[in-house]
């Protein structure tokens, strides 16, 4: 608890001013009304900063991904952020691939503090070096998650290949020696068969840093990938049925420019418009997505994507929550209070 409080001690100032507080509230309502028009704009953003990766792991759904590999541009990526600075509170600056790959992903992160924006970056850790924690830590960088899974060699090598587990966990040491608290900091690991019997070693060597460490729950992105599909650790129901309040608050947008329903359109199916040729207000509620709200409405399970999508449903406590708290603090409950952390 004391660590959510130290978080929330960060807090995004947007949690108070009261046009952000307007806007959350409108969005939720739109929602609850089932509206295809939302007025009120989107307060996450996934921002696919690169889908290049220095690694094969089972359980990414990256294996299928057919679409060219690239990476967006600091011009493009603040031409983005430029549109969404006043009601954005919270982006992910990568999607499918390893941000740090990307050469300008520091000057992204440092783009979207100086505009207010508040940033949640996942990496693999393979590439994190002195320079770079300390350059992320100038950066204004949020919240940082080292997604390394393990701390056993064998089961490492079969998740996170082909990098080598020693090299990983040196480059996290030296983060987390020299981070000091700046940079709030996740260790995770996916709940999946090959890692069911690691989670003890991997608590009892980060438990001393002062950090958040999260068991995270296993995602078979959508179920049509088997080879994904036989690591999950236990069978999962598929959710409700009522519509996905993500396309009311949150956007994808993929290292080209294109907006997508969410992240489990990793080939980018499903677009509704792109960023190069359009703004994002245009696209959001633009033809296309409104169409796409009007078949969430009438039944999302008839939407090729959605069909077997076990992503929760939000409950009414958390649509509260959500207009009450800004996208970034949200997060962080959702880190330290509802998922399982240790
Ligand atoms: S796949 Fe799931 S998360 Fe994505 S739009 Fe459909 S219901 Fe929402």
């Amino acid at each position: 608890m004391a660590k959510l409080w130290r978080s929330v001690a960060g807090v995004n100032k947007k949690m108070f001013i009261g046009k952000n507080i307007r806007n959350r509230v409108v969005s939720m309502r739109s929602y609850k009304k089932r509206s295809l028009y939302c007025p009120g704009m989107p307060t996450t953003y996934i921002i696919e900063t690169t889908n290049a990766c220095n690694q094969e792991c089972p359980m990414c759904i990256r294996k299928d991904m057919t679409r060219p590999i690239g990476a967006m541009s600091l011009a493009f990526f603040k031409k983005i952020i430029d549109q969404i600075y006043e009601y954005a509170e919270l982006v992910f600056p990568f999607y499918l691939g390893e941000p740090l790959l990307n050469p300008e992903i520091v000057s992204m992160i440092s783009y979207c503090t100086k505009r207010e924006i508040k940033t949640s970056l996942f990496t693999n850790g393979t590439i994190m070096s002195e320079g770079l924690a300390r350059d992320l830590a100038r950066s204004g960088l949020g919240h940082i998650q080292f997604s390394v899974d393990s701390v056993d060699e064998s089961v490492y090598s079969t998740v996170r290949s082909p990098s080598r587990l020693g090299e990983v966990l040196a480059n996290v040491e030296q983060f987390l020696m020299g981070n000091n608290n700046r940079v709030h900091t996740t260790l995770s690991m996916i709940e999946m068969k090959p890692t069911q019997d690691a989670l003890g070693g991997f608590i009892k060597k980060w438990k001393r840093y002062n950090i958040n460490i999260r068991y995270k729950d296993f995602s078979s992105w959508g179920g049509t990938d088997s080879s994904i599909n036989c690591l999950a650790p236990h069978a999962k129901a598929t959710k409700d049925d009522l519509p996905c309040d993500w396309q009311w608050r949150q956007m994808t947008i993929l290292h080209d420019g294109r907006v997508v329903p969410c992240y489990f359109d990793f080939n980018g199916e499903h677009a509704f418009g792109n960023c190069n040729t359009s703004t994002v207000d245009a696209i959001w509620n633009g033809e296309s997505l409104r169409d796409f709200r009007a078949r969430q409405i009438d039944n999302k399970r008839r939407i090729s994507l959605c069909t077997t999508c076990s992503k929760a449903c939000i409950r009414p406590v958390e649509q509260l929550a959500l207009c009450a708290l800004d996208a970034y603090s949200a997060l962080y409950v959702r880190l330290y209070v509802l998922e399982k952390n240790y």
